[in-house]
């Protein structure tokens, strides 16, 4: 009994030692390093970004890519969002809002898109908070962004110049007088919905003014109501819609609008 337990113990010495071994060679086993990084180890060059040709400064043109919404003549981009054609005022390369035609809107619909559309107050404006050059851009209909006379014209922060209308204000007040153009370029990408008809990913925008940033990658909550909150419902792609607001000022007006999508 006793010369039989000795015997395991040093059976499973013998194997301990075995395994020790078998580690200790494997510790000594040698591999090729590891190859260095080259520069071009980490490059690549296909598919090439297509070439798109920029606007010219000097007469204000859009990129060759873009989808021109208007481009100073007419209004055959657009329609009455009530149905039938567009009735706002196109004169001098412009359009001016007619408050009793209605908000227009593209008749090409939209999800992801570089949206560039400049605004104009005009000289001698009046009214004052929400009542003062008053109108917007939507986003796929339902998601305005503001566009309000704000030089020295204070309202709600949540409504000004630039805001996600009743939700988020903008980050800066980079508004230019009246007589002068204001310059919107805005980033949007569509909200993509679960089959419940909420947002798996809510619509997203960037909105930048006279080359400030005002939102920067903002969150949109749901629509832009005037009066409750912010309602989710399920869409697709979407016209552009500007915004003819009763308020009793006179007219704003718009100009060279261009559309990326992306
Ligand atoms: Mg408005």
């Amino acid at each position: 009994m006793m010369k039989s337990m000795i015997t395991k113990v040093a059976m499973a010495t013998l194997a301990c030692m075995c395994v020790g071994g078998m580690n200790a060679q494997e510790d000594q086993k040698t591999y090729p390093a590891q190859e260095p990084m080259r520069p071009g180890m980490s490059e690549y060059w296909t598919p090439q970004p297509k070439v798109v040709t920029p606007g010219d400064i000097k007469t204000n043109s859009a990129p060759s890519d873009a989808i021109v919404l208007f481009d100073g003549k007419d209004l055959s981009a657009w329609e009455s969002a009530k149905g039938g054609p567009a009735e706002w005022n196109v004169h001098d390369g412009i359009i001016t809002v007619n408050k009793k035609s209605g908000d227009i809107q593209t008749k090409r619909k939209f999800n992801n898109y570089q949206l560039h559309i400049e605004w104009c107050v005009p000289t001698g404006i009046t009214g004052s908070s929400q009542a003062r050059g008053n109108s917007g851009i939507y986003m796929q209909g339902k998601y305005e962004v503001q566009v309000l006379d704000c030089y020295n014209n204070e309202t709600y922060v949540n409504g000004m110049t630039g805001s996600i209308y009743k939700q988020t204000p903008p980050l800066v007040n980079a508004m230019r007088k009246p007589g002068e153009w204001n310059v919107y370029d805005i980033i949007y990408s569509a909200p993509i919905f679960k089959e419940d008809g909420t947002y798996r990913i809510p619509p997203h925008i960037t909105v930048i003014q006279n080359g400030i940033v005002l939102q920067n990658n903002t969150t949109i909550l749901g629509t832009t109501e005037y009066i409750g909150f912010p309602k989710v419902i399920k869409h697709d792609a979407g016209p552009i819609i500007l915004q003819a607001h009763g308020d009793p000022s006179q007219p704003i007006s718009y100009r060279n609008i261009w559309i990326r999508e992306m």
